[in-house]
């Protein structure tokens, strides 16, 4: 490719500062839409850039069709995501622990701004770029606070809220990222950059896949946690401009973090009580949620099958602890109004089908070593539409057949 551009960022990986950039992915343009959104269009594998230091700057048709899968999954699942147009073969072989294909995908974004974006500005200790940064980014993707008094105070706060908005939406999947280094975290509020990102089947907090996360530090119950300590490094690199007094910028970029949390909660709690049909908030709501999470740690139940089976009514109630939980939620749940009101809530936030890791790993088998797509787009399609209680699935699409060493790869 003779034209597209490589962005510089920096990150935070597992807490470590490093200069990275995109070493393996290339921007090769924009698209506005009718509507008038505005989209990147990037190339990912397609070879190195000045910043892929070591690496080849390719990647695996595996890999890239896993990001193709999870991100529609994602999509399907109404989750702000990135999205994946395409994926290429390139007829290339690269070298990885084994031999195997390479790909391009081409990945759709609203933009690839991340925080580390911000932390790269930042360690230059050029203030008129950080704020040409900030300015652009507003413009794009917040534009309705450009005018606002303490613009880059308004700033910060909508990405709190829209990260808070998307870490509740992976916790109430199952969702677990894997690698949410400041590098993979958008400002857009869209999940980013799919490595290592697995669904939860059995409910576990503790719950890591990746194999390089050996402290768990991204497990499924941390992600919020580091979502908080991810805007902590955003709000550092932003200092300076919430302020010329740097005591005065610490402290309003200290109220906007200790409010996250509040926030987080609240946001997490309201959809946690849309998926047992609950609308409108009472005192004692939250502990129908935590209790019925311990019972599903407890009795290791599926995550998404439990709360599938809830709105389907069909749930088998096989413990004691089950059943009184089960006899407290129809009798909040009338209180709402009707159980066919809560029920048609709950059948749109609770998905019949997630992503099942055995599953997207036999289709990436078949996909990426034996040339053969059918389950891949089986799965694809079945994904597409996840709150379709009327649609049929297979069983195997449903019902995961655990593997409890189950391990993922950055995939790099
Ligand atoms: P990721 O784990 O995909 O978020 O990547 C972390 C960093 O490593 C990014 O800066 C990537 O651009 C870079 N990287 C990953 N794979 C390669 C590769 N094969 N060649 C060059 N750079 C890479
Ligand atoms: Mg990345």
């Amino acid at each position: 490719l003779s034209s597209g551009f490589a962005q510089a960022y920096a990150g935070l990986q597992f807490g470590y500062f490093s200069i990275l950039g995109d070493g393996r992915a290339l921007m090769i343009g924009e698209h506005v839409t009718t509507d008038n959104k505005r989209f990147d269009i990037q190339l990912k594998g397609s070879g190195r850039t000045s910043y892929s230091r070591g690496g080849d700057g390719k990647a695996t048709l595996y890999s890239m069709l896993r990001e193709y899968i999870i991100s529609e999954a994602m999509n399907g699942l109404k989750i702000p995501t990135t999205r994946s147009l395409a994926v290429v073969k390139t007829n290339e072989r690269i070298r990885r622990t084994s031999i195997e294909d390479g790909a391009v995908l081409t990945r759709i974004a609203q933009s690839h701004i991340r925080v580390g974006t911000f932390a790269f500005v930042s360690s230059t200790g050029n203030k008129s770029l950080l704020k040409e940064l900030a300015d652009y980014t507003i413009n794009r993707h917040y534009s309705y606070i450009k005018d606002s008094e303490n613009k880059y105070i308004e700033f910060f706060k909508e990405v709190v809220l829209n990260q808070a908005k998307l870490i509740s939406n992976w916790q109430s999947v199952g969702f677990i990222h894997g690698v949410m280094n400041t590098d993979n975290m958008a400002l857009s509020g869209e999940t980013i950059d799919y490595g290592p990102c697995a669904f939860m089947d059995v409910y576990k907090p503790n719950t890591v896949f990746s194999s390089i996360d050996r402290d768990g530090r991204y497990a499924y119950s941390n992600q919020p946690f580091i979502g908080s300590w991810n805007l902590s490094k955003l709000a550092e690199s932003l200092l300076p401009l919430f302020s010329n007094e740097m005591k005065e910028a610490v402290e309003l970029a200290n109220i906007e973090l200790k409010k996250y949390e509040e926030l987080f909660i609240a946001l997490y709690y309201k959809k946690m009580l849309l998926k047992l049909g609950i609308t409108n908030l009472k005192d004692d709501d939250k502990s129908l949620v935590d209790e019925l999470l311990l019972i599903m740690e407890k009795y290791k139940l599926d995550y998404t099958n439990t709360f599938r089976e809830l709105s389907s009514l069909s749930i088998s109630l096989k413990n004691e602890d089950l059943k009184n939980w089960y006899l407290k939620w129809e009798n909040r749940v009338k209180e709402e109004s009707t159980l066919e009101e809560s029920i048609k809530i709950m059948k749109n936030h609770n998905p019949v089908i997630i992503p099942r890791n055995n599953m997207v790993e036999e289709a990436l088998e078949k996909a990426s070593k034996h040339n053969n797509m059918e389950l891949f787009n089986e799965l694809l399609n079945a994904l597409s539409n996840p709150y379709d209680y009327t649609k049929t699935h297979k069983e195997d699409f449903l019902n995961p057949i655990i593997n409890s060493q189950y391990m993922t790869y950055c995939g790099t």
